[in-house]
């Protein structure tokens, strides 16, 4: 059975090609808002509209508005969808982000449907992954999940461990790390969680990655709908937006 999600009326109308496209223009006027007062550049700044629970349309609507890089959580999700509309992997138009926490029995959805996997977080998911994408003949492009936040995440490597998972990554030849992900507290104000972001730039700059094949730090994706602004001014390069896009989702 397809795990791609069926819209009511209501969804519908929120993912029309038209809301979206106005939304996505009020988050670049946001972006650059943010980039001027932290002196960046905007095109520093990558959007991953976060697709997860949203059918179809929501993804056409998104490629309309200029988006190219979709965000899942669920792998059997993804494999449907990136099945509908294929991803850079298969020649498609898209990006495939995996996003969510992986259980390893679906690890051979993400080598073969995901263009990128954004949630590494252990070496069971990394061993997992590595011999699905060998078998594949691929090499995935992966993002360390770090958890910030402590006890507020279930998921994500501790802080002081991320050093030594990148030094050990050389042992995966079919995984390629570029740089960390992590999500911050769910807070009212989004200047509570500034001193977790500025933790994960110090982690994401104080990795010497000269050395290590495997690992190149060019990304770190940090901030969500809701305090998106205050990790770009922190250092972020990727931003990962569900509902500043698509509208409130019905379910998680
Ligand atoms: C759902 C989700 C998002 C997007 O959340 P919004 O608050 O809707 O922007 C971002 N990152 C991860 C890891 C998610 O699971």
């Amino acid at each position: 059975m397809s795990q791609i999600p069926e819209a009511t009326a209501e969804i519908q109308e929120q993912i029309e090609p038209d809301a979206v496209r106005e939304r996505v223009a009020t988050v670049r006027r946001r972006i650059e808002e943010a980039c001027r007062t932290a002196n960046r550049d905007p095109s520093e700044i990558t959007i991953v509209a976060v697709s997860k629970t949203f059918p179809m349309q929501s993804i056409a609507a998104g490629v309309a508005s200029g988006l190219v890089h979709f965000g899942e959580n669920r792998a059997r999700e993804l494999r449907d969808k990136e099945k509908a509309r294929p991803g850079r992997m298969h020649g498609g138009d898209v990006i495939w982000r995996f996003i969510g926490h992986l259980q390893t029995n679906k690890a051979k959805y993400i080598a073969r449907h995901a263009d990128w996997f954004d949630a590494l977080d252990s070496p069971r998911v990394a061993e997992a992954l590595d011999e699905r994408a060998a078998k594949n003949d691929r090499v995935l492009s992966c993002l360390v999940q770090v958890n910030i936040s402590g006890a507020d995440q279930k998921y994500g490597l501790p802080p002081e461990d991320v050093h030594t998972f990148l030094d050990n990554c050389a042992d995966y030849p079919h995984l390629h790390v570029h740089g960390l992900m992590a999500m911050a507290s769910f807070t009212e104000n989004p200047e509570d969680v500034r001193p977790q972001f500025r933790r994960m730039k110090e982690l994401f700059d104080g990795y010497d990655a000269t050395d290590n094949p495997r690992v190149d730090m060019e990304e770190l994706s940090l901030g969500m709908s809701n305090d998106f602004e205050v990790a770009i001014e922190e250092g972020s390069t990727m931003i990962r937006l569900g509902s500043s896009i698509f509208g409130p989702r019905q379910y998680d």
